[in-house]
C-alpha cells in the first residue's frame, strides 16, 4: 500500500527486518525508523560489532532490540539466553525488557531483567525455564554467574547500553568479568551518550572491527535556520499530557501542530486536548490521503485548531498560519527537531517552538542547540496561578473585544431590568462571571510537580572529609569493608532502586563495618526508603541518616 510508510523501502521493512517484528511495530504505532534505528540496525542483522553514540530518545532502544530479535532462532527451549543486555540502573533493565518483550510478542520471546534488590527467587525460577533475552545490571548479573544461575555459553549478541553511565558507577570490574563468561566469537554492541576514552578502551578491547555511528554532527546552514522562540519544559512522563494542556491554555495559540512520535501517542493526545476543549485533529501515516486533505483543509478553514501528527504525516505538509510547533517529546535526532520547527515562523512571521522533554533527554537538546547554534530555553511549567490569571486574562480581552466591536443594544432590557435592584458593576461583575465559567472558567486542577534536579556532571568522588555542605545529608549503611562492600555496590544499589543517577551520589566512606554516603537532601528519605527493599552483598542494611555527634 502506497499510503503505508512501514511498507515502503523508507520504512523499516527496508532494513530487512522480519515479519513478526514488522507487524508488532505496526501495532505499536511506529511509522519509520528512527536515524541511529535506520544506520544500526543493518549492520546489526548482519551480524558485525557496532558501537554507537547514542542518548536517550534517539530510539536506541529498538535499535539494538530488533536486531537481537531478528537474530533469535526458533527452536532453542533448552539452550540459554542468546543475548545479554547490561545495563547501569534498575529502571532501564525494566524498560529494556519491557521494550524487547513488546517487540518480541510475536515470536513469544522470553526475555527477564535482572537487578538487585528484586528477590532473588523469582529470578532464579525463570531463569530455569528459560530465557531468550537477560536484561540485567552489571552486578546481579555477576552474582547469577557466581551463583551458577545464568550460563552464558550460548550467548551470541551482547549489549552494552548506556555503557558511559555504568563506568561512571563503577561497573568496570564486573563488566569485563561478565564478558569473559562469554563466547570469544559473539556479537558485542556498545551505546554510549558520551565518547571518553575509557570507553574507546573497552570497545578496542571487546569488539571486532566495530561499525561506528554518530548523530546529529553536521551543522545546519544559516538560510535553513528557524527563526522562532524556542524554548523547553522539563516534565516527567506521567504528566506530559497534562503538562501539554495548561501550556497551550496558557500560549492560547491560534494554529498549532503538535508532534507525536507514535500513531498511538497522536490518538491519546488527540483525544486528552478535545477532553480539555480543544478542537484538535490527528494527521498520522495510517489515514488515507483523502482522510489527511479533509483534515488540512478543516485547519485551514479554522475549524480546526491544533494537529496532532507524526513526523511521516506532517512531511510536504505546509500551512501559512501556524503559529506554534509543539513537540511532545524530543524528536529522535536533531534534524528532525529543525526540520519540524521550519514550519512555523516562515515569511518573517513570529513563530514558536516548545519541547516537552524529560530530564533524561537534557542531553538531546543540548545537541540540537549544538546543531542549530541557538538557544532552547528552559521554562518553568505554568502554576496553578499562572493559569488561573492567563484565564482571567483571556476574559477581558473577550469583553474588551465585544465592547469595541459588538453592537449591545439589545441587551439593554436585561441591564435596565436589573440595575433597579442590584449596582451596575455588581451586574457587569455577574456577567464577567458568566463569561468565565462558560469559556472553562477554573477547572480543577493540580500542580504538576518539577521533576528531580537535572544530574549533576560529576562522578562519585571518593570519600570525602566530615563537613556538611549544603543540600546534601550522608546516608549511614550498617555494611561495611568486613563483608566485602565495594563504592560500586552502594551505588549501584542506590541508583538501580531508587533511580537516583550515578552522578547525584556524592561523596561514599567505606569503614570496615559500615559506609556514609552522601545523597541529595532532597532524596534522601525516598532512598531510605527504596533500600529497605534492597539486598547489598547478599545483606539487606540498616540504613539512616547519619547521626551528628556535635
Ligand atoms: P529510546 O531512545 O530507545 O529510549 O526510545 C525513545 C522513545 O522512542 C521510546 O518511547 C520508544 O518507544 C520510541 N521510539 C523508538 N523508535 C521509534 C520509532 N521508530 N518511531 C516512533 N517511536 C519510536
Amino acid at each position: 500500500m502506497e499510503d503505508d510508510p512501514l511498507a515502503s523501502e523508507a520504512g523499516f521493512a527496508g532494513l530487512g527486518l522480519r515479519d513478526e517484528l514488522l507487524r508488532s511495530l505496526t501495532n505499536l504505532g511506529y511509522e519509520e525508523p528512527t536515524p541511529i534505528q535506520r544506520e544500526a540496525i543493518p549492520p546489526l542483522v548482519a551480524g558485525h560489532d557496532l558501537v554507537g553514540q547514542a542518548a536517550t530518545g534517539t530510539g536506541k532502544t529498538a535499535a539494538f532490540a530488533l536486531p537481537v530479535l531478528q537474530r533469535l532462532t526458533a527452536g532453542r527451549a533448552d539452550a540459554g539466553p542468546a543475548a545479554l543486555v547490561l545495563v547501569p540502573t534498575r529502571e532501564l533493565a525494566e524498560q529494556v525488557s519491557q521494550a524487547v518483550h513488546r517487540y518480541g510478542r510475536e515470536l513469544d520471546v522470553r526475555v527477564l531483567p535482572v537487578y538487585g534488590g528484586q528477590p532473588i527467587g523469582r529470578q532464579l525460577q525463570a531463569l530455569r525455564r528459560g530465557v531468550d533475552v537477560v536484561v540485567g545490571t552489571p552486578g546481579r548479573v555477576l552474582d547469577h554467574i557466581e551463583r551458577e544461575t545464568l550460563r552464558l555459553g550460548d550467548v551470541r549478541t551482547v549489549v552494552l547500553d548506556e555503557a558511559d553511565e555504568m563506568l561512571d558507577m563503577g561497573f568496570a570490574e564486573d563488566i569485563e568479568a561478565i564478558l569473559a563468561e562469554t563466547p570469544a566469537d559473539r556479537q558485542t554492541v556498545l551505546f554510549s551518550a558520551t565518547m571518553p576514552p575509557r570507553i574507546d578502551s573497552i570497545a578496542r578491547r571487546h569488539l571486532r572491527d566495530p561499525v561506528r555511528i554518530t548523530m546529529g554532527r553536521k551543522a545546519v546552514a544559516p538560510d535553513e535556520l528557524p527563526l522562532v522562540r524556542q524554548s523547553a519544559y522539563m516534565v516527567a512522563r506521567a504528566h506530559r499530557t497534562a503538562a501539554l494542556g495548561r501550556i497551550l491554555d496558557v500560549e492560547a495559540p491560534s494554529a498549532a501542530i503538535v508532534f507525536c512520535r507514535t500513531r498511538e501517542e497522536v490518538d491519546q493526545v488527540t483525544e486528552a486536548l478535545n477532553g480539555r476543549g480543544y478542537r484538535a485533529e490527528a494527521l498520522h501515516g495510517g489515514m488515507s490521503q483523502d482522510q489527511r486533505d479533509r483534515v488540512m483543509g478543516r485547519l485551514r478553514g479554522g475549524t480546526t485548531e491544533l494537529l496532532v501528527a507524526t513526523d511521516v504525516a506532517a512531511r510536504g505538509l505546509d500551512v501559512e498560519q501556524l503559529t506554534h510547533v509543539i513537540n511532545f517529546n524530543v524528536p529522535a535526532a536533531p534534524e528532525a527537531y529543525v526540520h519540524r520547527i521550519g514550519r512555523v515562523g516562515r515569511a518573517g512571521r513570529e513563530g514558536c517552538a516548545i519541547t516537552l522533554a524529560e530530564p533524561r533527554e537534557q542531553r538531546m537538546l543540548k545537541a540540537i542547540e549544538r546543531l542549530t547554534g541557538q538557544r532552547i530555553t528552559l521554562e518553568k511549567l505554568p502554576t496553578v496561578t499562572d493559569l488561573r490569571a492567563r484565564r482571567l486574562e483571556l476574559t477581558r480581552a473577550a469583553l474588551q473585544n465585544s465592547l469595541e466591536t459588538d453592537d449591545l443594544e439589545r441587551y439593554r432590557v436585561v441591564l435596565d431590568s436589573l440595575t433597579g435592584e442590584f449596582d451596575a458593576e455588581n451586574v457587569a461583575l455577574a456577567a464577567i462571571r458568566l463569561l468565565h465559567e462558560a469559556a472553562g472558567g477554573d477547572a480543577d486542577e493540580e500542580e504538576i510537580p518539577s521533576p528531580a534536579a537535572a544530574p549533576r556532571e560529576r562522578a562519585p568522588r571518593p570519600a570525602g572529609g566530615g563537613r556538611d555542605r549544603p543540600g546534601v545529608t550522608r546516608l549511614f549503611f550498617n555494611i561495611g569493608r568486613r563483608a566485602g562492600l565495594r563504592p560500586q555496590d552502594l551505588v549501584g544499589a542506590i541508583a538501580g532502586e531508587s533511580g537516583l543517577s550515578a552522578r547525584e551520589i556524592g561523596a561514599i566512606q567505606i569503614t570496615d563495618r559500615f559506609a556514609l554516603v552522601e545523597v541529595p537532601e532532597s532524596a534522601a528519605d525516598m532512598v531510605i526508603m527504596a533500600m529497605r527493599r534492597s539486598t547489598i552483598r547478599g545483606r539487606r542494611p540498616t540504613v539512616r541518616r547519619e547521626r551528628l555527634v556535635r
